[in-house]
């Protein structure tokens, strides 16, 4: 199904929007670590530089995004309090954001959503409010939820706030690492992966940044070849962070204009790729996180002898399931 590209709704992010947004984060969002490994760069054949944000506040890179937009809500919005929907990483950086911030949150998220995920967001005082992943739209119930109870929607990528909070991971990875041939993203909706190319773009402009999707749920590979956003059915995938059925109005202006190409991970890769981070790096990454490092390894690039940036986005599974998957 393809749905007609309408011009975007809101004004484009750009990569000063980046920098204020880090300005924000500044001591409240963890600058986290930028890792090497010798065996990695054996086996791609390249430089490698990992930007790991397993160790952001909360688990993943979202706190940047979610901390950005909440911190500019004015006073009358901050009282109204917060509504958004996620799959689980957007939902616990919101409540954890509100917190900080003093605003009230609440958080449609899906009857199938990891424990660990549904306990972390209660934990951080955020109402839940539970919906059938296959059956219900989240986007409908978060816009009545909104209307209802004069919260404001945080959607969970396609914000220009959001977009940008994402973009200083990137910004932090090329300050610190320096310029980059390539870069390899995450992408569900496609926030981080914009505010990424926002970011290479002013500060490596040679830089080629690819997104990653899981091969089951391929819709933005579709949409950046084809010029329009598709539509999918929520695919079956364990990357449970990339499970989006389209991508934003927004995420793919900036997709369109800035990425080389969009690439695809198979579970099986993504499993491999997680066995590699825990044996050999020990850092614990969910596989959504694995999608960069699975398609720097397995797309055939001619990454050899380059200066290579991947993203791990997220380190928030349950041990049982992480056990399960890694056959242990
Ligand atoms: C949300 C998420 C993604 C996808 O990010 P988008 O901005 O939706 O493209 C990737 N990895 C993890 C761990 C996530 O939580």
């Amino acid at each position: 199904m393809t749905a007609p590209s309408a011009p975007p709704r809101a004004r484009l992010p750009e990569y000063s929007d980046v920098v204020a947004a880090a300005a924000r984060l500044a001591g409240h969002a963890h600058r986290t670590p930028v890792l090497r490994s010798r065996l990695a760069d054996a086996m791609l054949g390249a430089e490698v530089v990992f930007k790991c944000e397993t160790f952001q506040r909360a688990g993943a890179f979202k706190f940047r995004g979610a901390f950005n937009a909440l911190s500019q809500l004015g006073d009358a919005q901050r009282r109204g309090g917060v509504v958004t929907f996620s799959s689980g990483n957007h939902a616990q950086a919101i409540a954890l954001a509100a917190q900080l911030l003093g605003v009230p949150a609440t958080i449609v998220m899906p009857n199938d959503s990891p424990a660990i995920k549904l306990a972390a967001t209660r934990g951080y005082g955020a109402e839940v409010v539970i919906y059938d992943r296959i059956t219900e739209d989240r986007e409908a119930i978060g816009r009545r939820l909104a209307g209802e109870r004069g919260m404001t929607l945080i959607p969970p990528f396609d914000h220009p706030d959001v977009i940008a909070g994402q973009g200083t991971a990137t910004k932090e990875l090329i300050e610190e690492a320096g310029a980059l041939d390539y870069l390899f993203v995450p992408m569900g909706g496609g926030g981080l992966v914009s505010g990424a190319a926002l970011a290479a773009r002013a500060l490596s402009p040679q830089c080629k940044v690819y997104a990653v999707e899981p091969e089951a749920g391929n819709d933005g590979q579709q949409s950046f070849r084809s010029g329009s956003i598709i539509h999918i059915a929520t695919p079956r995938t364990i990357a449970d962070g990339a499970q989006t059925q389209h991508i934003g109005e927004l995420t793919f202006a900036i997709i369109r204009r800035e990425l080389a190409d969009v690439l695809t991970a198979s579970d099986a890769q993504l499993v491999e790729a997680m066995r590699f981070f825990a044996e050999r790096m020990k850092i614990v990454v969910e596989p959504t996180g694995c999608l960069g490092f699975a398609a720097a390894r397995h797309a055939g690039l001619p990454i050899r002898g380059k200066r290579v940036g991947i993203l791990i986005s997220g380190g928030n599974i349950d041990l049982a399931r992480y056990a399960a998957l890694l056959g242990a």
